[in-house]
């Protein structure tokens, strides 16, 4: 019953993906853990985005491996599974090539922390992490480790696109469209001139009153 209702969450997700903008063809992915049976449920491999219902969507366990479903995972399905292992806070994860953000990842740079939102969202830079190949466990390493020095829930991975964690797929979602608006206005900043970096003291001001007050 769980699962049924992840399914259709993570569908729902996937969609938001092109609804943002955020996504070319049949680049990115969501993924959801149930907190219950440890279950990762994800997008199928090359299907476009509109043809996506929850019953295409993949189950496989925490080892990759397809449980339910007769469409083949996303071919990042091993790096997701390898996030989930090594981050036991994280029950959704978002993938994709946004474009100012993947402009950052393409120069092997960090998005410096330049924002007030940014300092509420992310607490400090998104950091960018090394190369890895697709495919493999090697993207979520470069994950894992990027994200274990840093407050941000997303990470961008060096010549490659963003990834991004939350306690939900909807919360790995929107740190995505997050990510992404944050890097369009930083990277027009940067067309302007040198933009004005926040303390430290600042960014974890904002960060607290975000993470502890804002909101219902
Ligand atoms: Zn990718």
């Amino acid at each position: 019953m769980m699962l049924e209702k992840l399914r259709e969450e993570v569908c729902a997700m996937n969609l938001e993906l092109p609804a943002n903008r955020l996504v070319a063809w049949t680049s990115g992915n969501v993924s959801g853990r149930d907190p219950e049976t440890n279950l990762v449920v994800i997008k199928p491999s090359g299907v476009k985005f509109q043809d996506l219902t929850p019953d295409k969507m993949v189950v496989v366990d925490i080892h990759s491996k397809v449980v339910e479903g007769s469409y083949k995972p996303s071919s990042d399905t091993a790096s997701h599974c390898y996030i989930y292992r090594f981050r036991p806070d994280a029950f959704g994860i978002t993938h994709t090539h946004s474009r100012y953000a993947t402009a950052f990842a393409a120069l092997g740079r960090s998005i410096p922390c330049v924002l007030t939102a940014m300092g509420d969202e992310f607490g400090g830079d998104i950091p960018c992490g090394g190369f890895a190949l697709i495919g493999g466990e090697q993207i979520g390493q470069v994950v894992v480790s990027t994200l274990a020095t840093s407050k941000s829930p997303a990470v961008l991975l060096q010549n490659h696109g963003v990834f991004t964690i939350g306690k939900d797929p909807e919360e790995a979602v929107k740190a995505a469209v997050m990510t992404e608006d944050n890097a369009a206005i930083i990277w027009h900043a940067l067309q302007l001139g040198t933009p004005i970096p926040i303390s430290e003291e600042n960014i974890a001001r904002l960060h607290h009153r975000y993470t502890h007050e804002y909101g219902q």
